[in-house]
C-alpha cells in the first residue's frame, strides 16, 4: 500500500522519535551506548541515523505531519564510565566526583538546548526533554524542567534503565510532585528483558502517591510475551490512573511480522482504552534494532516505520478509534494546538 493514501485521510503524529542532533551523535549511539558496529556486534553501519534531516525527510516519504521528539541523553553511562578515571585519593576523587557530574549536567541541558532551537526553528516537531535524577540535585533538576518547559518543552523524558533507576525511588517524589501539581506529563521506559529493570509495577508505586500524574509509557509496558508481564502491569495501571497512557512504538511491527494477530491486539487496546493510546515509531532505533539490509550509501532504513505506519492503517479498528490513536489523542494528551 501507498501509505501517503492513508495518511492523507487521517492525521497521523508521531508521539516518539529520537531526532539525534548530529551524524557524530547518531553514530556514538550505535557505537557507545547500543555497543554496535565494527568493533562489536550487529552491522558496520546504523541502519538509519535519525539526524533531522532523516527526520524530515521520513515525514516527507510517508505524510507523517509532526514528530514529538524525546529528548534523551545516556547519561547513566557516561557518568559510570566516567567514574573509572577518577583518582585514587579520596580528596581528589571527591571533587573529580563533582566535577564529572557538573560536565553529565551540562551534556544534558546541551541537547535539551538542541531540541528546543529545533522545534523552535521546524514547526513540525515538539519535544519532552532530559533530565537525570542522580548527576542533578534535586533543585537542578527541578530548575532543568523550569527552564526547558519555558523554552518550548511539553513535558519530561525519562530512561530509567540507563540511570539504572527504578520509579520508585525517593529521590524522584519531588518531581512527581512538581510534574503532578503543574500538570506536566513525563515519559517512562520500562521493561523486562533484564530482572533489575523499571516496570509499570515500580511506577505503581509512584502513581499511589501522586495518582494525577500524567506518566506516558513508551510500548504500552513492552511486555516480552504480549499481553502478559509488563504489558499486564500497564494494562492495570491504565484501568486504576485516568493520566496513565501508552504509545505504540515498537509494538505495531509486530503485528505486522504477525507475532501478534490484529485482533488481539484492538481488543487489548481496548481493555487499556483507545483514548490512551498514542501512534510512535521510536525512529531510528526501530530500525537500527531489527536492521534488515545494509542500506545503499546515502540511503536509510525504513522498513519497520512503514510496517507500523501499515498496522496502523489496518488494524481492526472503527475509523474513530483509529483518528484518536493516529493523532487526536497525542493533541489531548500534549497540549498540541492545530
Ligand atoms: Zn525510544
Amino acid at each position: 500500500m501507498d501509505i501517503r493514501d492513508f495518511t492523507r485521510s487521517v492525521e497521523v503524529i508521531d508521539a516518539h522519535v529520537h531526532v539525534l542532533t548530529s551524524a557524530a551523535q547518531a553514530r556514538e549511539l550505535y557505537d557507545y551506548y547500543l555497543m554496535r558496529g565494527p568493533f562489536m556486534s550487529g552491522p558496520m553501519n546504523p541502519a538509519a541515523l535519525g539526524t533531522l534531516e532523516q527526520a524530515l525527510d521520513v515525514q516527507e516519504r510517508t505524510g507523517v505531519r509532526h514528530m514529538h521528539i524525546v529528548m534523551w541523553t545516556w547519561s547513566g553511562a557516561y557518568y559510570r564510565d566516567g567514574q573509572y578515571v577518577l583518582p585514587d585519593d579520596p580528596a581528589g576523587r571527591a571533587s573529580g566526583d563533582r566535577e564529572l557530574r557538573a560536565r553529565v549536567a551540562r551534556r544534558i541541558r546541551d541537547n535539551n538546548d538542541w531540541a528546543l532551537r529545533t522545534v523552535r526553528e521546524n514547526p513540525g516537531f515538539s519535544c519532552f526533554c532530559g533530565i537525570d535524577p542522580v548527576v542533578m540535585d534535586e533543585q537542578a533538576m527541578l530548575d532543568e524542567v523550569e527552564r526547558t518547559m519555558r523554552g518550548g518543552a511539553r513535558g519530561v523524558k525519562t530512561q530509567f534503565p540507563d540511570l539504572r533507576l527504578l520509579a520508585n525511588d525517593r529521590r524522584l517524589w519531588p518531581l512527581y510532585d512538581y510534574l503532578q501539581s503543574r500538570e506536566i506529563p513525563i515519559q517512562m521506559v520500562t521493561a523486562e528483558w533484564a530482572p533489575g529493570l523499571n516496570r509499570p509495577a515500580h511506577c505503581g508505586e509512584a502513581l499511589a502517591a501522586f495518582p494525577k500524574l500524567r506518566m506516558i509509557f513508551s510500548h504500552i509496558g513492552h511486555g516480552r510475551e504480549f499481553s502478559k508481564g509488563t504489558d499486564a502491569e500497564f494494562l492495570e495501571l491504565a484501568r486504576r490512573y485516568t493520566n496513565v497512557c501508552g504509545d505504540l512504538s515498537l509494538r505495531l511491527p509486530e503485528v505486522a511480522e504477525g507475532h501478534i494477530r490484529p485482533e488481539d491486539m484492538v481488543a487489548h487496546l481496548r481493555r487499556i482504552g483507545t483514548d490512551r493510546i498514542l501512534y510512535g515509531s521510536n525512529f531510528p532505533l526501530n530500525e537500527v534494532l531489527h536492521p534488515d539490509k545494509t542500506p545503499a550509501g546515502g540511503e536509510y532504513q525504513l522498513t519497520q516505520t512503514l510496517k507500523g505506519l501499515e498496522a496502523l492503517a489496518t488494524l481492526p479498528l472503527t475509523e474513530g478509534e483509529r483518528a484518536d490513536i493516529a493523532g487526536r489523542n497525542f493533541r489531548r494528551w500534549v497540549g498540541l494546538a492545530r
